[in-house]
Order: C-alpha cells, then structure tokens, then sequence
C-alpha cells in the first residue's frame, strides 16, 4: 500500500537523476526506462506498464528533443503537457519522471552525435532529413545517463524501433530492448500525440492510412505477393479530400527497411498521412501465408 502511495518524483538534472539510480543500483534493483515526448496517452500508458511489470524502478523520461525535428514549426506546435503527464505516470506507478530541460541534455551543441546507416533511407528517414540522427543520438544519451536494463519502445514507430536495436547492437550498449505493440483508439486509429492537433472535422478523416494499411495486410494475407499491386489497392483505399495527403505508403524489408518487390517473407508497410496540417505516421507487419 505504501509503495502505491509513492508520490512519483520528478527530476529535471543529470547529476540528480544519476545519484537516485546509483542507489537504486546498490541495493540491486533493477531499472526500466521509458523514452517519450510527453503528452503521454494510452500508448506511452502501455510502454509504463510493461516497464513496471519488468523491473523494479521505471523511468519515464519527458523530453521534446530539438534535435529530431526537421521542422521548427513542427517543434513550436508539439502539445505540451507536463503536468498531466506527471499525473498519468503517478497512477501507472512510475518511480522517477526525467523532464530535463534542453539546456541540461545540450548545454552545447552536440558534436559527436549517432548515424544508423541504410536503415533510415526509406520511410520516414526520407521525408524528415536528420530526424533519426536527432532521435538516436538522444536515445543514446538517455542510455549512458539512466543505464536501464531494459528500455521499452512502441511498434507504431517501426522504423525507429529498428534504428534504436541496430544501434545498442552496433555499439554493444548493455540494455535490452523490449517492443511494445501499436495501442490503437476504437476506429483504429493508432494513438500519438499528435492527435490532440486533430480537429473534430478531421480526426474520422485521420483512419484513412490505417484502413489502407489494413487492405495491404488483407491483401497479403490471401495470396498477393506483387508489392506494386497490393500498394496500387491500398492507395485506392484512401479517400479522395483534400484535407488528406499521402506523404508515402512503402513495403520494406522488417529488418534494413530496405524495399522489396515481392513479399516472400514478414515484411514492414508503413505510411505517412498529412490531415490538414498535422501528419501522421502508421505500420503493420506483414505475414505471406504459411510463415
Ligand atoms: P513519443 O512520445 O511519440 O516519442 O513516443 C514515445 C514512445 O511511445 C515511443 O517508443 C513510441 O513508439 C511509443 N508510442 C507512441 N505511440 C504509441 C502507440 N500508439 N502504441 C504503442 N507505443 C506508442
């Protein structure tokens, strides 16, 4: 009971967070981290709760990461809500929220930073030149500061999800990483924080990708191993409105995210959908039958 009553703490410094996890460590407990953003919904939720089942303190950091944004207004505009992101990680039963503010993570700029290669050509990678240079090179940094034995990512962002595992096993960083699959709203729609831009008229309109996505897997699943047919279908899928904006729709390899032209084996197709000025990104995994 009184470990439910914990108030969650918060700590903003390095050197703070460091010295709580060093006793933690001591007394050989283990540590899960939680990396995000902030304005935590019910997929951050689900990322807290596996991390709690795992171990015996949670991090949960909350950090807006400049260095990830190819787009200043894009930065500028991310929903930020602190304090009711403290709330939710208190009733999920997390030990520590991070929220340090950029000038603790990058009282300089960075000069060293992290490249994963190949992995990031396609997809997003493509259309949002630096960002996953920005996000492993702060996942990174969250890493040698929080040192967790395990650290939990969402599946809804696939190809970030394959940078960060080829990273910790390039560069032989001690940390398990643990998926966590996409937690979808009741029309499917896969949660983000960048729903909260979403106006009423648009938001029925932002399931469009993860239908499309459902007609490539259905299309998968009975026989079609043509890349090029299943990706002319599923774009046919998507509503002609002008509010909506296909930025790509790909089939890749699960691993490189590399494209293929036939799928004999589990692959990745993953989208990019512009509703109005909010853009939204999804995947689902594909399995040809018999695999
Ligand atoms: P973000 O705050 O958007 O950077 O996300 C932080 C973590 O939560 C990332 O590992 C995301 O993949 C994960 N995440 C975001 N949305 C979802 C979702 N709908 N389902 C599962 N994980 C998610």
């Amino acid at each position: 009971v009184t470990e439910k009553l914990m108030a969650v703490a918060v700590i903003e410094r390095i050197d703070r967070l460091r010295a709580r996890l060093a006793d933690a460590r001591r007394d050989g407990q283990t540590i899960g981290l939680v990396p995000t953003m902030g304005a935590l919904h019910a997929g951050h939720r689900e990322l807290m709760r596996q991390a709690r089942r795992g171990n015996e303190v949670v991090v949960v950091s909350i950090f807006v990461n400049p260095l990830q944004f190819d787009r200043q207004d894009d930065l500028d505009r991310y929903p930020r809500t602190l304090d009711a992101d403290v709330g939710a990680c208190q009733s999920e039963g997390v030990d520590i929220v991070f929220a340090p503010p950029a000038a603790e993570m990058y009282p300089d700029p960075p000069l060293s930073t992290v490249r994963v290669g190949r992995i990031v050509d396609r997809l997003c990678g493509q259309f949002r030149p630096g960002h996953f240079d920005g996000m492993a090179t702060v996942v990174m940094k969250l890493l040698q500061i929080v040192q967790p034995d395990a650290a939990y990512f969402g599946e809804k962002d696939a190809q970030q999800l394959a940078v960060v595992r080829r990273m910790v096993a390039d560069l032989n960083v001690p940390v398990r990483i643990v998926p966590v699959a996409t937690v979808r709203d009741g029309d499917g729609l896969a949660m983000s924080s960048r729903n909260q831009r979403l106006s009423r008229e648009e938001r029925p309109l932002a399931v469009a990708l993860y239908r499309a996505l459902r007609v490539l897997e259905a299309s998968v699943a009975a026989g079609e191993t043509d890349v090029a047919t299943a990706l002319r279908q599923a774009t046919a899928a998507i509503p002609h409105d002008e509010r909506l904006r296909l930025e790509y729709l790909e089939i890749v390899d699960e691993h490189d995210f590399q494209p293929i032209e036939r799928i004999a084996a589990p692959a990745i197709a993953a989208g990019a959908l512009w509703v109005g000025q909010t853009r939204l990104i999804d995947n689902v995994r594909l399995v040809p039958p018999g695999r």
